[in-house]
């Protein structure tokens, strides 16, 4: 079976469901339908231009931040003047794709 595993950093407005549909649905394409989808979430990481704080991204957006741009703050003071370091990632980390032809069960 193919395997695909993504890391998709927690402040992507992406969500699963979403890309592994996606993912599925370009594999089926290539002839390759049974996609299995790893997803990872690196937490996403701040600076503080006001107190220097370096940490977790904080998210006040809450439930509303599937809707909005994520609007990130300082977890020690509040500040959103904050520097995003992480949480942004989207890459693919590995992809194993079976070549077609080779399976030999063609009935
Ligand atoms: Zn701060």
């Amino acid at each position: 079976m193919a395997s695909v595993t993504l890391e998709v950093g927690e402040l992507n407005l992406i969500e699963d469901e979403q890309l592994r549909f996606w993912v599925r649905e370009l594999a089926a394409r290539d002839g390759s339908p049974d996609v299995e989808v790893k997803i990872s979430h690196p937490a996403g990481r701040v600076r503080c231009e006001e107190c220097g704080m370096e940490g977790r991204a904080l998210l006040p957006g809450g439930e509303m931040g599937h809707l909005l741009p994520p609007v990130v703050a300082c977890e020690a003071c509040g500040s959103r003047n904050v520097r995003i370091e992480g949480g942004r990632e989207l890459r693919v980390v590995s992809a194993e794709i079976e070549m077609e032809g080779h399976s030999g069960d063609n009935t």
